[in-house]
C-alpha cells in the first residue's frame, strides 16, 4: 500500500510499505477514504520544527474500519468513520473531563500515517466517531465537511469554546488559515453576535464572511490593534480566537481584549513568549490547547454538518490524488489553497 512519506524540508514523495496489521486488541485498521494537509504540517515542511526523515504524513482522515481488535466494540467492520487525530480513550481523567486531546491513555507514535491507504489506528474503541451509512450517501462538499471534523472544524470550534464564546458576544479571529476560518464557524455556533475576521487575503476574507463574519481586518500588529478598538468603540473584544501562534499573534491578542475576555488560543506555539503581566493588569484569561475532537464531534459537530448547519469543507479549495503529495504540500506552502484535498480511495 502507499503512503505520504516525507524525505526531508520542502520534499514529500509516496513510498510502498507493507500492509498494517492489528498489533493489540485496543487497534483497529482503517481504509482511508479522504485525508488532508494540516497547516500544522507545514511546520516541519517548511523545515521549521523537525521530523524524522522517512516518516508518514498525516493526521486527519476519513475511512472505513477494515479490521478491529478484540477490545474495540463501539465502531465494526464496514462503518463509515471519522478519523480524529486525538484518540482518545474516553474513561481516563481526561476524557471524562471533556479533553480527549489530551487522553493520558494515548499511545506514542500513532499520530502519522493518515495519507495513505491504510491505517492502524491506535486506541480505536471510542476515539473514532461513527458516520450514517456509507461514504457513498455523501455529496462531495459533505464529505469534505464530515472530513475537517478529524482536526480542524474541532480545533476551531476549541479556540471558541475555550474562549467561552457566548451568544451576543463579539468575537475576534486571528488566523485566516483553515483554523481560523472554522473558528468564526465555531464562534457562529456558540452564538456570537459580531465576528471580526483578521484576514489579508481576498480568497479567505470571502470565506470567513461566507462563514459568519461580520467585519474584515486587514491590518496588523499595532495598525489591526487599532482598528479593532476602533470597531469596537475602544471596548477591545469579548472573546479572541488566536489561530496563528506567533508571538506577534498573541501580543495582539491581548491588546484587542476588553478587561475579563477570554483568549482561546489554537495556534501551535513556535518561540512564542507571552507576557503574562499584561494579562494579569486586565484580567484577561488565557486557554487553549489540543482540541477535544471526539467530544466535540459526538456532542455537537457531526449533527451540525449532518443537518447543513455549518459547511467547514468549504475550506479545501484544491484537491490532490494521494500520487501528488508534493503538489498538495507546495500549494497550501505557497498559499495556493486554503487547505489541500487529497482523495485516496473512493471505491
Ligand atoms: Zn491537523
Ligand atoms: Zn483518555
Amino acid at each position: 500500500m502507499k503512503v505520504a512519506t516525507f524525505i526531508e524540508p520542502g520534499k514529500m514523495t509516496v513510498t510502498e510499505v507493507p500492509m498494517p496489521e492489528l498489533q493489540k486488541d485496543t487497534d483497529a485498521i482503517i481504509k482511508i477514504v479522504r485525508a488532508c494537509v494540516c497547516g500544522s504540517d507545514l511546520w516541519w515542511f517548511r523545515g521549521i520544527s523537525q521530523r524524522e526523515k522517512g516518516s508518514f504524513a498525516g493526521h486527519e482522515a476519513i475511512g472505513i474500519v477494515q479490521e478491529v481488535g478484540a477490545a474495540v466494540t463501539d465502531v465494526k467492520l464496514g462503518d463509515f468513520v471519522i478519523v480524529p487525530f486525538t484518540h482518545g480513550c474516553g474513561h481516563c481523567a481526561a476524557c471524562r473531563a471533556g479533553f480527549d486531546g489530551n487522553c493520558t491513555n494515548r499511545e506514542a507514535g500513532g499520530n502519522a500515517g493518515y495519507q495513505g491507504q491504510y491505517l492502524r489506528y491506535t486506541n480505536a474503541n471510542w476515539a473514532l466517531v461513527k458516520i450514517p451509512g456509507q461514504p457513498s450517501d455523501y455529496s462531495d462538499e459533505k464529505l469534505n465537511s464530515l472530513l475537517t471534523l478529524a482536526d480542524v472544524m474541532a480545533t476551531g470550534y476549541h479556540a471558541a469554546k475555550t474562549a467561552e464564546v457566548k451568544a451576543g458576544d463579539t468575537v475576534v479571529v486571528m488566523g485566516d488559515g483553515a483554523v481560523g476560518l472554522c473558528g468564526v464557524i465555531g464562534a457562529k455556533l456558540l452564538g456570537a453576535g459580531r465576528i471580526i475576521a483578521m484576514s489579508r487575503h481576498a480568497d479567505r476574507q470571502a470565506l470567513a464572511e461566507e462563514f459568519g463574519a461580520t467585519d474584515i481586518v486587514a491590518e496588523r500588529g499595532d495598525e489591526g490593534v487599532a482598528r479593532v478598538l476602533d470597531l469596537t468603540k475602544g471596548n477591545g473584544a469579548d472573546a479572541v480566537l488566536e489561530c496563528v501562534g506567533t508571538e506577534q499573534s498573541v501580543d495582539t491578542a491581548i491588546k484587542i481584549c476588553r478587561p475579563g475576555a477570554i483568549i482561546g488560543r489554537v495556534g501551535v506555539p513556535h518561540n512564542s513568549e507571552i507576557d503574562t503581566n499584561a494579562l494579569f493588569w486586565k484580567n484577561i484569561g488565557l486557554r487553549g490547547g489540543i482540541a477535544s475532537v471526539t467530544t466535540y464531534d459526538k456532542e455537537v459537530l457531526l449533527d451540525a454538518v449532518l443537518n447543513d448547519d455549518i459547511h467547514p469543507g468549504r475550506v479545501f479549495t484544491k484537491r490532490f490524488q494521494l500520487d501528488d503529495i508534493q503538489s498538495a504540500y507546495e500549494a497550501m506552502d505557497k498559499r495556493e489553497a486554503v487547505k489541500s484535498l487529497i482523495i485516496i480511495n473512493e471505491d
